[in-house]
């Protein structure tokens, strides 16, 4: 902390909402973001309750000089949303939503967990495109774009954002939407958090009803021909597919045969935006392939769907993450994603690839602040650990040299 924002510790006046210093009970649980490795001490965490206590903490730090973040979910990787010194606004305690299932809108707080809005829409039997790990925060995926299950067949989070209530940097409030603040608007999907703090989200919802989905799994030996196999399926996928491959350990869960367990494995992900029937059709293409050790697929509600992979990416392990477009999925770029899987060096870390396209690539890459609307595939590269590993540096590094033989393989593609 230093001695500007010492000063000013002892004054709160102006402030509204609940105000965490350090020392405070409940402090380090509010400071603490899914990544353990992130560990900043702001001067304070404001709780708000509502957009006025917003305001008031927005105008706060201006009136002070004070670096300013802002907490949704917790789930920025590099830990955005915590500062050294400074303020916090910690949304978590906004967590109000409204469904209105005549006019397929929602309208949510920012402090929102994916798993949390999910449970209301689907109430309803509705939803709108979230991401794929459920105790992510849906301020923070909307505002970065948002790409999960339902991305394909209705678009990116961000893509059904209608409108937006935010407070800017003078703590003024206003909406955005395609007629006011059309600029704001227009920056908040996917621009990220730079552009004032959102207080409400109004999504458009579609009816989404349990799917044909689940996943299969192979030893991590087979990974080249099953990559290929996911690459190959990409090729001729309809919207209403979406599919994922993952490098990753197999849990020790029931569907896990047990001489799996923990084992290096890769797999397919899928599920089918659309009836059943066409759903059990499409998908025995993934299902039919090789034979799978593990084998989920059946009817699932969306909200299940969503929590597949939760327990994969707990909070508070150590993480260091890279992404990168993936276009396009050559032999070389396969060859590259099971090097850098068979040469993990901690076997929480993983390697994952999303197919895109469909919905998210037909919006003009100039309507929206998200312009990836091209790309055919994402990759993430996490290195995960547990804390006070001392090998911490070592799965960074292998982080890096994974990511960047992807894209050095990606660049000689494209010329
Ligand atoms: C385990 C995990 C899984 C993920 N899976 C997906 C996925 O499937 N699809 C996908 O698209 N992305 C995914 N992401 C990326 C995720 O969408 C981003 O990290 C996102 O920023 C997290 O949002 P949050 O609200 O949880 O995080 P936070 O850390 O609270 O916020 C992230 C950023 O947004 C800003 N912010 C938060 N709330 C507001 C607000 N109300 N107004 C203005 N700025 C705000 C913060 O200041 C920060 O810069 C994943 C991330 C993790 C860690």
């Amino acid at each position: 902390m230093n001695t500007h924002t010492t000063s000013i510790t002892s004054r709160t006046a102006g402030l509204l909402g609940e105000v965490l210093r350090p020392g405070d009970a409940g402090y380090d649980q509010a400071r603490a973001l899914w990544n353990g490795a992130v560990d900043r001490r702001p001067a304070f965490i404001v709780r708000c309750r509502s957009t006025r206590e917003v305001a008031a903490a927005v105008r706060f730090a201006a009136d002070n000089g004070l670096l300013l973040a802002v907490k949704g979910g917790g789930h920025s990787i590099p830990g955005w949303s915590v500062c050294e010194g400074g303020l916090v606004i910690d949304l978590s305690p906004m967590k109000a939503v409204h469904v209105d299932a005549q006019r397929l809108i929602a309208t949510a707080e920012p402090g929102l967990l994916l798993q949390e809005y999910d449970a209301a829409t689907q109430a309803h039997g509705l939803a709108s495109p979230g991401g794929e790990i459920s105790h992510t925060g849906v301020a923070g995926l909307t505002l970065g774009g948002g790409l999960g299950w339902l991305s394909r067949k209705h678009g990116l989070a961000c893509d059904n954002l209608i409108e937006a209530e935010v407070v800017l940097a003078d703590g003024a409030i206003v909406v955005a939407n395609e007629r006011d603040n059309a600029e704001l608007f227009w920056a908040l999907r996917g621009g990220g958090g730079n552009f004032g703090v959102v207080t409400r989200f109004s999504f458009r919802l579609h009816p989404v009803a349990p799917m044909y989905a689940g996943f299969v799994m192979y030893p991590a030996a087979q990974a080249p021909e099953v990559l290929a196999h996911y690459e190959q399926l990409t090729r001729s996928a309809p919207d209403e597919l979406s599919l994922m491959t993952a490098l990753v350990s197999a849990p020790p869960a029931p569907f896990v045969p047990p001489a799996l367990h923990f084992q290096p494995v890769i797999g397919i992900a899928a599920c089918y935006v659309g009836p059943v029937e066409e759903g059990q059709q499409v998908l025995q293409g993934v299902r039919s392939f090789g034979q799978p050790a593990v084998d989920t697929f059946g009817v699932q509600p969306y909200t299940a769907i969503q929590q597949w992979f939760d327990a994969g990416v707990p909070h508070g392990l150590h993480y260091h993450c890279r992404s990168e477009w993936l276009d396009p999925l050559d032999s070389d770029a396969l060859d590259a994603l099971a090097q850098a899987a068979a040469d993990r060096t901690s076997p929480l870390s993983q390697v994952l690839v999303r197919h895109m396209g469909g919905a998210t690539s037909r919006v003009d890459p100039t309507a929206t602040a998200f312009r990836f609307r091209s790309v055919r595939h994402i990759l993430t590269v996490a290195a995960a650990w547990e804390p006070g590993d001392e090998r911490a540096e070592v799965h960074r590094q292998w982080c890096r040299d994974a990511w960047n033989r992807l894209r050095r393989g990606r660049r000689a593609a494209a010329t």
